[in-house]
């Protein structure tokens, strides 16, 4: 199985000014990159990667471009195949720019037979990189097995590298707990809630930090653009950042680890990412043509989105790239009314929803914490539609036309994997 292993480098002060400029070249690269592949759709036409890689080449050569022919070709070739990838799956026009000040540089080099890794001693190992040379890291857990792929990148003022190996390992036919199925409820006062009334929390900024973070914020906002001051502000909160980001990685981590392996089959609410990801429109004000209200932008914004984030869409991935050595089967369904009906009569109201913690069913009395309600909820949901799928993957093949139909069609094959690979019903209960 392919997986990550991420370790803190210790690079020296000339390492790290030359890994911040390949990850520069790679930005510039990406940018340029995009901008031809728009040009030539908005002709109508098309650019692949070959030729923009074909491109590169020969602008390696060109005044004006050394700086090109310095980096490591590899990463920026690595770079036009990502950027491949993305307008693939996102399309041209919805791919970003890569900024200056936003982006942490990040570059990876694709040949992992050509990268040896050595260990030093009990706490130090290193790495050849090419160009790069030797990189000494910080040994905390073994690779586990060869190495596919490595990539170096930036975190606040912190350099990793994380190798891609194959550890060989198989997702095993079916759980080692038959029959235990979780629903999990994504929230903000909790983060985690789950049908057996478990709560997984943690917070990832405390109070003296977010005031830091604030205090920062308005140095920045106050600097002059390119003065030192700026700079200072700017390398401080992309500390900080880093600070919590690392606590919200963690916690879904170890989130992901217990759900796992104590349950065979997840169940998440389908996120509606389209609400969390995009901006706030603008909100023109009567009384004023041409001066807007507050729309409440800067909460989804920036500093605040930083430190409000929950991270519950990192706990799923976490959950998914889990499951793939415990045999769970990790589903998500549609969240309509899963908060406000009653698990015991399956009574739909809004008006049971007592508070935000107090469930009272206005039905039949019925008394639980709203989120283990939800979540309780949630699992049934999953249930039902793991026992409607497996018909559809016995009977076969329908080629779907979209991507739900597809996302259904996976969830099918997964609930004919559980069901033909194991010989009990592995939990879920048949039709
Ligand atoms: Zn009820």
């Amino acid at each position: 199985m392919l997986t990550g292993r991420k370790y803190l480098l210790d690079l020296t002060a000339e390492q790290t000014a030359f890994a911040e400029r390949i990850g520069g070249a790679c930005r510039a690269v990406w940018n340029t990159a995009l901008e031809q592949r728009r040009t030539y759709r908005r002709r109508g036409a098309f650019i692949a990667y070959h030729d923009q890689a074909g491109q590169l080449v020969e602008a390696k050569g060109e005044p004006g471009l050394e700086w090109l022919a310095g980096v490591p070709g590899h990463c920026l070739q690595q770079t036009l195949i990502d950027l491949d990838q993305a307008c693939a799956r996102h399309g041209t026009f919805k791919v970003r720019w890569k900024s200056k000040t936003r982006t942490r540089p990040s570059f990876r080099f694709p040949e992992g037979g050509k990268i040896a890794v050595e260990r030093l001693n009990r706490r130090w190992a290193r790495a050849k990189l090419p160009k790069l040379g030797w990189v000494r890291f910080r040994w905390t857990r073994p690779l586990g097995g060869a190495v596919k792929n490595a990539t170096v990148s930036r975190e606040g003022r912190r350099w990793y590298i994380s190798f891609l190996v194959d550890d060989g390992a198989q997702t095993p036919a079916r759980h080692a707990k038959p029959d235990a199925g979780i629903g999990v409820d994504r929230g903000v006062v909790k983060i985690v809630t789950t049908s057996e009334g478990r709560f997984h929390h943690k917070v990832f900024a405390t109070g003296r930090e977010v005031e830091h973070a604030a205090k920062l914020q308005q140095d920045l906002a106050r600097a002059t653009k390119g003065s030192n001051r700026r700079k200072r502000a700017a390398r401080r909160m992309g500390a900080v950042s880093a600070k919590i980001r690392r606590r919200r990685a963690d916690f879904a981590a170890k989130t992901a680890h217990v759900l796992t392996r104590d349950h065979n089959l997840i169940v998440f609410e389908a996120l509606k990412t389209k609400n969390m990801t995009s901006s706030v429109a603008p909100k023109p004000d009567p009384d004023r043509p041409g001066a807007f209200l507050p729309n409440g932008a800067a909460a989804k914004s920036g500093l605040n989105r930083a430190i409000l984030d929950k991270g519950w869409h990192r706990i799923e991935l976490a959950v998914r790239s889990k499951a793939r050595y415990t045999g769970s089967c990790v589903i998500a369904v549609n969240p309509a009314n899963t908060s406000i009906t009653c698990h015991e009569c399956k009574n739909v109201d809004t008006r049971s929803r007592k508070s935000q913690a107090v469930f009272v069913c206005t039905s039949c009395g019925h008394r639980d914490h709203a989120d283990v309600n939800a979540a309780k909820n949630i699992l049934t949901a999953g249930r039902a539609e793991l026992a409607q799928a497996r018909p559809a993957a016995r009977a076969g093949a329908r080629k779907p036309r979209n991507r739900v139909g597809r996302k259904a069609n996976r969830q099918a094959t997964a609930a004919q994997d559980l069901a033909t690979t194991s010989p009990g019903p592995a939990g879920i209960p048949r039709p």
